[in-house]
């Protein structure tokens, strides 16, 4: 068993046993967060025609060549397109189509002016100016070209592709399954959050928070019972939810203590011990596989949990759900206020991002201690103090990784 490892290492060890999801297929909206399990190719142009951008004439550019603000020339308008409506007229020489805004180009065209820089005078409208071929016309396939990749393999849907989609006509989309993610909160003191406070005992919160995490992630959380602090109940839920779910969290049980169960539950269930605890602080962890499914045991302590997660939960999570950008995005911050305690081993710190000035800080989102959950709320960015580090000032530079 590997023992205090870098995050690096302890990554790459992690998503070296990531299996692939199966695939179905999903209505346009239902996809939004999803991940493309095919690479979606136009098979059409966007726009399909071409069109005029602004409400104006479409003539000939060749006609205008001899155009200028004291001698125009004069074109006979032959009708008037609105957008939503196709040309029945072909423009030929002295010849123009009045166009609204989005409306196709009437054959024979090349050139739209604006309407307000004409003048009409009973059908013939005066341009000022001489053109060239193409201007003021937005071609066909000017936003996608037929043929073309809109979306790979492992892309998450956003919003504007749920667009490009509607525009293509896609109205079921190819993506992969949401995998399962069980959650097993231990720990002899948790309640449940309905149950009322009794002497040393607390609310679980991890659950709900790894769940809520899970969820806005687009992966399905499985909440299951809290066991017993004992070896045997602790292996019973882990086996209990790697049959139900992809991937197994735990928290709590992590450490050294004679109550720190989670290692001897995934023993006593045949599970392998991937590596214990990481050389930073917090260090709490333990990874494991399973049926080659990975067990991730966090801390108990919310704040640290919930830190370990984002740097190696959620990155696995997102190779899990198919995603091919599933790194975690660095970054260098200033950090913003003075870190006091010493970091012999390394530590990771919470903040959040502003950009101030031309520098982009982080400033601390609260007091630091593993068991601090509200110094989660509106952290958006973990920095790395390097090992043996005494008291960091402000104004230091640290690496640091976004959390999106
Ligand atoms: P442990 O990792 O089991 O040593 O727990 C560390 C600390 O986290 C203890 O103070 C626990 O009471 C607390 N804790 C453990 N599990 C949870 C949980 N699910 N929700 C909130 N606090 C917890
Ligand atoms: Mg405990």
């Amino acid at each position: 068993m590997k023992e205090n490892l870098s995050l690096q290492e302890a990554q790459s060890i992690l998503l070296s046993h990531c299996r692939e999801m199966g695939t179905e297929e999903v209505e346009l909206h239902a996809s939004l967060g999803r991940v493309l399990s095919e690479e979606l190719r136009a098979e059409e142009n966007i726009p399909p025609f071409a069109r005029s951008p602004y409400d104006g004439y479409a003539f000939r550019a060749l006609d205008t060549a001899t155009a200028t603000e004291e001698q125009p020339v004069f074109l006979s308008v032959l009708e008037e397109v609105p957008a939503g409506y196709a040309p029945t007229a072909k423009v030929g020489p002295g010849e123009a189509v009045k166009v609204l805004t989005g409306a196709p180009i009437p054959e024979g065209a090349d050139a739209v002016e604006k309407y307000e820089v004409t003048t009409l005078k009973g059908n013939q409208v005066a341009i000022y100016s001489s053109f060239e071929p193409g201007t003021n016309i937005i071609p066909a396939g000017e936003d996608v070209v037929k043929g073309e990749i809109i979306g790979s393999k492992g892309m998450e849907i956003s919003p504007p592709l749920i667009g490009l989609m509607a525009s293509l006509g896609i109205t079921r989309v190819p993506v992969y399954q949401q995998p399962t993610i069980a959650i097993i909160s231990t720990g002899d003191e948790l309640l449940e959050i309905d149950e009322p406070l009794r002497p040393g005992k607390i609310r679980n919160s991890n659950s709900h928070t790894l769940a809520a995490y899970c969820r806005a992630m687009g992966a399905k959380p499985l909440i299951l019972k809290t066991p017993k602090d004992r070896t045997e109940e602790v292996g019973e839920a882990i086996q209990q939810g790697l049959q139900q779910a992809d991937m197994v969290i735990t928290t709590g049980g992590v450490s050294v203590g004679d109550y720190d169960v989670v290692k001897d539950a995934v023993r006593y269930i045949n599970g392998e011990i991937l590596y214990w605890r990481l050389n930073f602080k917090p260090s709490s962890m333990v990874a494991a596989v399973k049926d080659g499914k990975v067990i991730l045991g966090l801390s108990g302590n919310p704040a640290a949990a919930l830190m370990v997660f984002q740097l190696l939960g959620m990155v696995y999570i997102k190779k899990l759900m198919g995603c091919t950008d599933y790194g975690l995005t660095e970054l260098q911050v200033t950090l913003k206020n003075d870190f006091k305690k010493p970091s012999p081993a390394g530590r990771i710190l919470r903040g959040r991002l502003i950009y101030e000035e031309g520098n982009t800080f982080m400033e601390l989102t609260g007091v630091q201690a593993n068991g601090i959950l509200r110094s989660m709320i509106g952290c958006d960015v973990l920095a790395e103090i390097p090992p043996g580090s005494g008291p960091i000032a402000a104004g230091s530079k640290l690496k640091a990784y976004l959390i999106r």
